[in-house]
């Protein structure tokens, strides 16, 4: 199916500004559009991968390294990719052109003709994400689950029905070039402080976050968690229709927790869903997720049994609060996706047994006294590591004792001779990865493979003892 979008882009000439995962599916998008595609990256060919030869081959123009002079001229859209940042001087001068500027999210948006569910919010927008897309598949609808959860949506809508669903996350990096992207369902689950480096300040942080409803008519639906204060004061501007749940109160029209029991009053009268205790998620954050996409699944007409089947089967995704281990009756827990206080603050929520917490990391200018409270509560000892070690150890003074290590090797040795029988140790950085890994699947996996390490010795004294 060619959407009256994807005729008007035949033909034109657009260029395409980063060349990573977005970027290359909005390049193959465009090019089944019949768009004569200019595709720019600083990179140098050696550093991208095979796909530049094959795009040669079918027509494209690759500009790589230095951008040169004039490449604007003749171009009649850019599309930009969310690591692009909107300041750059060629983004600059196309809008100064009066050249339209997109992100990947919205072409995919235009060029597709199917319902829209998304997802944005600071944290659990990939858990949520994934688990709307699980509850919809429960329907035996088609549905397309991408964008910021690592599969960009451009490439995912082309074999979609007319009848299938799109499930996107979105950042806010891709809310900030949207131009008429509107979601059937829009949810928004929290906003607290984070990805301060690439705003001028927290409100316009809080205002691309909005930007999800922009475009929304009564005839959509704004998902809000409105025990978040921020989100329910916004609530009065949202065009859309508001659907709010929340955990600590009952809300008209939404999804609530009354009595340990998950309630639904979407389309009128009321259904009980199921016991809380049953979802299959842990944790009070996971709570909010877990009622936002039942909102969701319920709005694009999701039967509530097939729903309940779901919530209790779906587990944590990896690097989210992922149970590795259970070793010498301690548990394992990773849980490197969070990078913000907020998150952190969860995750200590998440146990009943005491904690032996493994934080730090780079700092993003955070405000890690925030996680005193929750600290004294849950956790027995801390150890952090990276470039943030000892600003969370002075942020945390008083709370709960604290060590500084080198390595997150040693966090976890050090963290085994601390532990006792019903402990968990919980990798749960606070921080970004970059002073010490690649990125946080990376720091996840390393904890991973020390968690395993210490098994196989755990395993060989076992052994040992056994032969004794
Ligand atoms: P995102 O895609 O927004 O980063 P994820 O689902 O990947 O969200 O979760 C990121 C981190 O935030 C994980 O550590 C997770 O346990 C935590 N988290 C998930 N949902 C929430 C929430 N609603 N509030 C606070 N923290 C959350």
């Amino acid at each position: 199916m060619v959407t009256r979008v994807q005729r008007e882009l035949a033909g034109k000439r657009v260029l395409v500004v980063g060349l990573a995962r977005s970027g290359r599916a909005a390049v193959d998008l465009l090019l089944r559009s019949g768009s004569r595609v200019v595709a720019a990256d600083r990179r140098c060919e050696a550093e991208l991968d095979h796909f530049s030869a094959d795009w040669r081959a079918r027509g494209v123009e690759l500009v790589l390294g230095e951008h040169p002079r004039g490449l604007m001229k003749g171009i009649d859209l850019v599309v930009a990719s969310p690591g692009v940042p909107l300041t750059v001087p060629l983004l600059s001068e196309a809008r100064e052109r009066g050249v339209t500027v997109i992100g990947e999210l919205e072409l995919a948006y235009s060029c597709s003709d199917t319902k829209w569910v998304a997802v944005t919010g600071t944290n659990g927008k990939t858990t949520t994400t994934a688990l709307i897309g699980e509850l919809v598949k429960s329907s035996g609808r088609r549905v397309a689950v991408g964008g910021n959860i690592g599969t960009a949506i451009s490439g995912e809508i082309a074999d979609l029905p007319p009848d299938g669903l799109v499930v996107a996350e979105v950042s806010s990096f891709q809310l900030d070039t949207i131009e008429t992207f509107r979601p059937d369902v829009g949810v928004l689950l929290n906003i607290t402080r984070d990805h301060l480096d690439r705003y001028a300040s927290y409100r316009d942080y809080v205002a691309a976050k909005f930007r999800i409803f922009e475009n929304q008519t009564s005839s959509d639906y704004a998902v809000l968690n409105v025990d978040d204060k921020l989100l329910e004061a916004g609530a009065g501007e949202i065009p859309g229709l508001v659907v709010p749940v929340s955990r600590f109160r009952e809300v008209d029209g939404g999804v609530f927790v009354r009595d340990g029991q998950i309630v639904s009053q979407i389309g009128g009268g009321e259904i009980e869903i199921m016991p809380v205790s049953e979802l299959g998620l842990p944790g009070p954050h996971n709570l909010w997720n877990s009622l936002a996409a039942l909102a969701a699944a319920l709005l694009v007409d999701i039967d509530f049994v097939d729903a309940s089947d779901v919530l209790r089967t779906f587990r944590s995704l990896e690097h989210r609060l992922e149970d590795v281990a259970e070793i010498d009756g301690v548990r394992y827990v990773n849980d490197s996706k969070a990078t913000n206080v907020d998150s952190v603050k969860y995750a200590l929520m998440s146990f009943d047994a005491p904690i032996i917490w493994i934080g730090g990391g780079r700092d993003k200018d955070s405000r890690f006294e925030l996680l005193k409270e929750p600290a004294a509560r849950s956790v027995r000892d801390a150890i952090f590591i990276g470039e943030a070690a000892a600003k969370m150890a002075a942020a945390l003074e008083g709370a709960v004792p604290v060590r500084l290590v080198e390595s997150l090797r040693d966090a976890l040795e050090l963290a085994r001779t601390m532990a006792e029988r019903g402990d968990v140790i919980l990798l749960s950085p606070a921080c970004a990865s970059f002073d010490m890994f690649e990125d946080f699947e990376d720091r996840g996996r390393r904890f991973k493979h020390e968690v395993a390490r210490l098994k196989n010795t755990a395993g060989a004294l076992d052994g040992k003892e056994g032969t004794a």
